[in-house]
This record gives C-alpha cells, sequence and structure tokens, in this order.
C-alpha cells in the first residue's frame, strides 16, 4: 500500500498552503477565535470562498459538467486538511461545497441545479441543516415537523434545533414529514427551503461554541412551493443517508488536532514540562490518535476514490477523530491550567471546540452501535 502523497498532491497543498497564507489577514486568528458562528468568521468567509473561487479551487472536486474539476478524493482531503489546519476559513460554506451541492446534483432538478450550483460555486450561498428536533436527534426519523401540501405549496410547522448558521443561511436544507400518518423513515422529504419566507422564527441558544451558534427555529404555517423539494415525495429518507454520508467524514479535525498540538508541545518545552515523563507520554498518546484518525479518515478516503459504497469504516474513522480531538482537549486544559478556562484565549477556543466532537453529526455512542452491528456484526438485543 502506498502511504505517500503523490508528487502533484503534494504541490499543489504546498501552493494552497502559500495561497493561505498570502491571503487570511492579520486579524485571522482573532476573527476565528469569535467562535464557527460569529458575524465576523461568517462575513469573512465569503471574501475567502470568492478568492478560492477565482483560483478554480472552491468546488474542484465537483464534476466538470457543473463547474467542477473532477479531481479526485485525495485531492478535496488536501483541501479539507488545509482548511480545517487553519480553523476552517471556508465557514459554513465548507457544508455547501461538501454536501448541500453534490446533493443537488444527485437529486435536483434542473431548475434547482440552475438556482443553486453556480451560486454555491462563486461561494455566495449560506446553507444551514434543519435535521435535529428537540425529540428526534440520534433518532432522526422520529422527526415530526410537519409539511402538509396545499395546492403548489406546502405549509410546514413544527421547529428544528440546534442549527448551526441558521442566522445567517439563506437557505434551509429541512427534512419534513410530508405524509403525517407515517411513522420512523417512510412518509419524510426534503426542502431547499428559502430561509426569507415569512413564519420562520429563530431563537438563540447560548452555548459552549460561541455567541450566536446554536439556534431553535420555529416554522408556523410556513408557505413554501413544491417546487423546493429535492426529491421524491415521501422518500426523502434516502436523501438523508446520502447526505449524512458525504457529511461524516467532511471535516479533517485531524489536522487542526495535530498544529494544535504542536503548539502545546513547543509551549510545554518551553516551560520545561518536558522534562516530565508523564507529560511525555500524554503527549506521545494523543499523538498516536491524532495519526490513527488521520490513517482510518485516509482508509475511507481511499475506499471513496475506488468508488465503494459507505461502509463502516466511515463510523470507525468518525470515532477515531472524536478520540483524537477528546485527547489534545484534555491534554491542552491540563497544560494550561486555569489559562484554558479563561474566555476567548486559544486553548478556551480549542478546549470547547473539543467538547463537541462525538455529538454532531451522529454521537460516538451511535457510532459505535453502527460498528458493533455492520462491522462486528453482533447481535441486538
Ligand atoms: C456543534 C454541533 C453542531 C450541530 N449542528 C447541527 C445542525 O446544523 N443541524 C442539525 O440538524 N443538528 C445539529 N446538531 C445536532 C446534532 O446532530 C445532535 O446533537 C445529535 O444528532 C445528537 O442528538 P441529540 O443532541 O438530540 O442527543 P440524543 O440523541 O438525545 O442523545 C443523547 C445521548 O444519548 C445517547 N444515545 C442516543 N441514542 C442512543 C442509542 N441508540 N444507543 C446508545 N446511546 C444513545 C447519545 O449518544 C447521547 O450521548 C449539532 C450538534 C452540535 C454539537
Amino acid at each position: 500500500m502506498e502511504f505517500d502523497w503523490s508528487p502533484e498532491d503534494q504541490a499543489y497543498r504546498a501552493e494552497l498552503r502559500a495561497f493561505i497564507a498570502a491571503t487570511l489577514p492579520q486579524s485571522w486568528a482573532e476573527i476565528s477565535q469569535e467562535g464557527p458562528g460569529g458575524a465576523a468568521q461568517v462575513a469573512y468567509s465569503e471574501e475567502f470562498c470568492a478568492e478560492l473561487a477565482r483560483q478554480g479551487w472552491l468546488t474542484q472536486h465537483w464534476p466538470e459538467a457543473y463547474g467542477g474539476k473532477d479531481a479526485s478524493s485525495w485531492r478535496h482531503a488536501v483541501v479539507s486538511e488545509e482548511m480545517w489546519g487553519n480553523a476552517e476559513p471556508r465557514g459554513p460554506r465548507y457544508m455547501t461545497v461538501n454536501w448541500v451541492g453534490p446533493s443537488i446534483m444527485h437529486f435536483g432538478t434542473e431548475e434547482q441545479k440552475a438556482l443553486h450550483l453556480p451560486r454555491i460555486a462563486r461561494g455566495e450561498e449560506v446553507w444551514c441543516q434543519g435535521f435535529s428536533e428537540p425529540e428526534a436527534g440520534s433518532d432522526l426519523a422520529a422527526l415530526r415537523t410537519l409539511a402538509i401540501r396545499d395546492g403548489d405549496e406546502y405549509v410546514i410547522n413544527g421547529s428544528k434545533i440546534w442549527t448551526s448558521y441558521v442566522n445567517h443561511a439563506h437557505y434551509c436544507f429541512l427534512i419534513v414529514r410530508t405524509d403525517p400518518e407515517s411513522k420512523g423513515r417512510r412518509g419524510i422529504s426534503a426542502l431547499l427551503l428559502p430561509m426569507d419566507l415569512p413564519g420562520i422564527e429563530l431563537r438563540e441558544i447560548p452555548g459552549l461554541l460561541g455567541k450566536k451558534y446554536f439556534h431553535e427555529v420555529f416554522f408556523r404555517d410556513v408557505r413554501a412551493p413544491v417546487s423546493c423539494r429535492l426529491g421524491p415525495e415521501h422518500e426523502g429518507w434516502e436523501v438523508v443517508t446520502y447526505t449524512l454520508a458525504y457529511e461524516r467524514v467532511g471535516a479533517a479535525h485531524y489536522e487542526r488536532a495535530e498544529r494544535v498540538l504542536d503548539t502545546l508541545a513547543e509551549a510545554a518545552r518551553k516551560r520545561g514540562l518536558l522534562e516530565d515523563p508523564s507529560i511525555l507520554e500524554r503527549l506521545g498518546q494523543a499523538r498516536a490518535a491524532v495519526e490513527a484518525s488521520r490513517l482510518l479518515t485516509h482508509r475511507v478516503i481511499d475506499l471513496r476514490e475506488k468508488g465503494s459504497r459507505p461502509t463502516p469504516d466511515t463510523n470507525i474513522a468518525r470515532v477515531a477523530g472524536t478520540w483524537a480531538v477528546r485527547a489534545v482537549g484534555d491534554l491542552v486544559h491540563e497544560l494550561h491550567g486555569a489559562a484554558a478556562l479563561a474566555y476567548d484565549t486559544e486553548a478556551d477556543g480549542y478546549y470547547r471546540l473539543s467538547q463537541w466532537a462525538g455529538v454532531a453529526s451522529g454521537t460516538t455512542e451511535v457510532q459505535l452501535n453502527l460498528i458493533a452491528s455492520h462491522q462486528l456484526r453482533l447481535p441486538r438485543e
């Protein structure tokens, strides 16, 4: 097995690094400290993505038919690693190019493709993901938000929760129940919902990830045209499965974890802490966890590149990613001591970020369940 990057991908990584270094403003460290939903970060992501698009790099992994370059999954991984290593300057637009666009390509009508894909490819649209509800998180199929058909429109009532970036979003990738008599995975549809329709209200949920990140969204008699439905009516579970397969290994968290670990090791060295074998051991364990996460993610990329359908390797890579981020987060906390708890320090930022690993995009427990049943073939109780 070849473990190294091809010379072309290495050259591209160097070019991308130089671009990032020349493009990110001096104030980026401060802006990114604001947390993922911060207004300055989201606003800057538009500028940055427009620049990436001009280079032809924002959607290079898309097919040529949609303005991409059919770049390999490995090239896409280089982009993901360099972006996450720099606190993800694409902001919410990483979701848009990673899974919203590909889902529209796969399930969308020609009108939907013509409306959204060019704007996404220029970094103009911001989307949010309206999946979770107060009673439907891990068990997403328990969702209750209704969209009842009334002629050429759906009338939407219900609520979503933990909706990242909704306060900045132009559209919501919304999962609703279109058959009110249905239960579970049947009777669900996906909607590409414009966020400026009357009847949509947001309520901020102050949270660990910084101001204005988490929101609850309420839909009260929101009327949306039937033409905004993505895929067949009542059969949106297929859309959900497709988008989640793209989302689960979308972010190279290990890259940021590694860079944080490097900074941490250097700070520990300056303070003479590396004399302590227990600290050396902890640093080594965290680095091993990060490396395991990287290699297991690369395994998934390799399978994807070979055209394999999603396998439990994706769940394994996600769990390894969570363990790595948590290991580094805990070490940040321990080595910085009380300083890691002061608001708006780098240590505080990473520690808080590490705490959501293992919850977003499917909790660790649920990933372990999936590994148990699909990989280890353990019996269900
Ligand atoms: C940073 C962040 C960003 C998010 N962004 C979005 C977003 O943009 N859009 C969106 O729709 N959602 C978003 N979410 C919500 C996220 O998808 C849910 O938090 C996640 O699916 C878990 O659902 P829950 O919070 O309702 O927890 P629950 O499903 O209620 O789980 C609670 C606990 O029970 C455990 N548990 C549940 N079921 C099982 C089981 N069968 N076996 C063993 N243990 C189980 C879980 O592992 C967890 O520890 C975000 C969450 C975070 C943390």
